[in-house]
């Protein structure tokens, strides 16, 4: 019972806000580019805060920085960073996302339920088998 009023809400919500999404998802992409980290040392390189060492200016993006760039603090080139998606986005987003990504949030958690109720149920089968035999 529970569990249809769930997706009943679900369904609503999914309904209301893909306009909503679409234009939320376009700003979190413009406004927060991903951020990469050393996997040398760990250092992050914040678009938005650019390298002052490297003379690279603020709101320059990972994939524009020169060819030559390398890690200001250990000096490893590029291709040792890795993608770590946007860090320090403006505070003002974090609670649009509970508005306008609502059912975005929503939907990893529904795969992880789907993933362990099939494994769930998969459970019980082998179980039931066992007790059969
Ligand atoms: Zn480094």
């Amino acid at each position: 019972m529970n569990e249809k009023a769930n997706e009943e809400t679900l369904a609503e919500q999914l309904e209301a806000s893909p306009e909503k999404n679409a234009a939320s998802e376009k700003t979190l992409a413009e406004q927060a580019p991903s951020s990469f980290e050393c996997r040398s040392c760990g250092y992050v390189y914040e678009p938005a805060k650019g390298d002052n060492q490297n003379k690279i200016s603020p709101g320059t993006l990972f994939e524009d920085l020169p060819e030559t760039w390398r890690c200001p603090v250990c000096s490893v080139p590029r291709s040792q960073f890795i993608d770590i998606g946007a860090v320090g986005a403006p505070s003002g987003f974090a609670e649009n996302l509970d508005y306008g990504l609502g059912v975005n949030r929503l939907t990893p958690n529904q795969k992880n339920l789907l993933i362990f109720g099939a494994l769930g149920l998969g459970f019980l089968f082998f179980l039931s088998l066992y007790g059969l035999g």
